[in-house]
């Protein structure tokens, strides 16, 4: 038989070891805080109807033309892989009616992983992960700010210090209108220095204009007037209000006029968390904004929201470049059972049982050549006792426990075990 090789697709990852363990800690870190800001979970499909993201997030954005993995299914239905999570949310609220007066705003929260057909390099993905939310129905600047401290706490908590919180405000479609025709003439004796996309986005839509990554459009786009030059009096209000109350909070931000974000569906407020030790052109820890429109683009009420997605890849990366460790809540007991007996499996089963009925974490070594070896693999797996068995200790009914920190040893009565792990390490349970 000829031997299979397959690897992982390209721009995709397995994770496992350490990155579980980096993992784990965002994840937890993240759920307590949205409980403690009260964001309760959801949970969409990985694929929707290829309509869901390319009229939301626009059909001339990046990603709606290159990105995306759109397949028929075998009914010929157009599908796709979600590139994001906001489409998705925006639809399934919509479709089960959840936003009712009572819970304004609707604050939800998700973990996915997400699909873009990227060029994959160092903190680009094809398949990578976001941890999102989504608080649908007011448009009280102090929502704005909520999640933006939000975002911003999530990163202190983690152990970030440098990153910087940039925010700006792109209007409502009145502001976004005038703009456009103001931009149009600016771009118009520029068109020929354009790469062919952007030529088209001058036809389609300008905005995006502003996303592409070629250095020529770059250079064009930053020379351009500013968005925020154009807003309407209430737009001005409205972005006043949030940084004052980002200000009450005491965060640290900085308006920056040149971010616009690359999907066409926000509106007003958007921000972002950048680090200067991502490379530029994927800096962003993570990012957000206003999308005041979408939910009515979906047939829903006329209703407002704002949201942010955060790269979970991304985040671990730069948590392992800059040396933060995962913090692993509290020190545990882990006992590794090691056994050279020539019977005995069922002595060794009612020690296994009793210990892990005591919420103690516990393996056997399995490899069982040498009591030496067992317990250098105990020390290099980070157990911390040791539980030594051999015929001896079957036929005395006790059992030899070795403290892997201070290396003492001691030989006890088979019922004196947890209360001697217990004496050992402080605590019996690991709760
Ligand atoms: P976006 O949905 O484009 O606003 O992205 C939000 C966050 O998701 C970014 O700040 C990144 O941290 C992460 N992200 C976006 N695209 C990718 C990708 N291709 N690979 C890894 N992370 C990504």
């Amino acid at each position: 038989m000829i031997a299979l090789v397959i690897n992982s697709p390209r721009g995709t990852a397995d994770i496992y070891g350490d990155d579980i363990k980096y993992r784990n800690f965002v994840i937890n870190t993240v759920r307590e805080l949205f409980e403690v800001f009260n964001f309760e979970e959801i949970i969409t499909p990985a694929f929707e109807h290829t309509g869901v993201f390319s009229r939301s997030i626009g059909e001339s954005t990046d990603i709606v033309q290159k990105e995306m993995y759109t397949f028929p299914d075998r009914k010929g239905r157009s599908l796709t892989l979600r590139p994001e999570g906001t489409a998705s949310i925006v639809r399934a609220v919509v479709e089960k009616k959840m936003l009712i007066s009572e819970n304004i705003p609707l604050k939800l929260f998700y973990i996915g992983n997400m699909f873009r057909y990227e060029r994959p390099q160092k903190g680009r993905m094809r398949e990578f992960w976001q941890i999102g939310v989504e608080a649908l129905g007011s448009d009280d600047p102090m929502l704005d700010a909520e999640i933006i401290w939000m975002l911003n706490k999530i990163f202190d908590q983690l152990g970030f210090k440098n990153l910087k919180l940039l925010i700006n405000s792109i209007g409502c479609s009145r502001c976004r209108d005038n703009f456009i025709i103001r931009f149009k003439d600016f771009i118009q004796p520029e068109i020929a220095g354009l790469c062919g996309d952007c030529k088209n986005r001058y036809q389609k839509n300008p905005l995006r204009i502003f996303d592409c990554k070629v250095p020529g459009c770059k250079a064009i786009a930053v020379r351009s007037p500013k968005i925020t030059e154009f807003l309407c009096d209430s737009c001005i209000v409205h972005f006043g209000k949030v940084k004052e109350a980002l200000s009450d909070l005491s965060l640290d931000y900085k308006v920056s006029d040149d971010l616009v974000r690359g999907f066409d569906y926000y509106t007003g407020t958007i921000f972002e968390m950048v680090s200067s030790d991502l490379e530029s052109a994927q800096n962003a820890l993570g990012g957000g904004g206003r999308y005041d429109r979408l939910l009515m683009e979906f047939n829903g009420p006329d209703k407002p929201a704002i949201g942010f997605a955060i790269g979970l890849d991304r985040t671990i990366m730069l948590m392992k470049d800059l040396g933060i460790k995962y913090i692993t809540s509290k020190s545990k007991t882990k006992a590794y059972i090691i056994s050279i007996a020539d019977t005995g499996s069922s002595y060794i089963l009612s020690i296994l049982k009793e210990l892990r009925d005591g919420g103690i974490i516990c393996d056997i070594d399995y490899l069982g050549a040498s009591i030496g070896a067992g317990i250098k693999r105990a020390g290099k797996k980070g157990f911390n006792i040791a539980v030594i068995i051999g015929d001896d200790e079957i036929n005395n009914n006790t059992i030899t426990i070795k403290d892997l920190k201070s290396f003492k040893q001691y030989n006890i009565n088979k019922d004196k075990l947890l209360e001697k792990i217990s004496e050992i390490t402080g605590a019996v349970k690991n709760d």
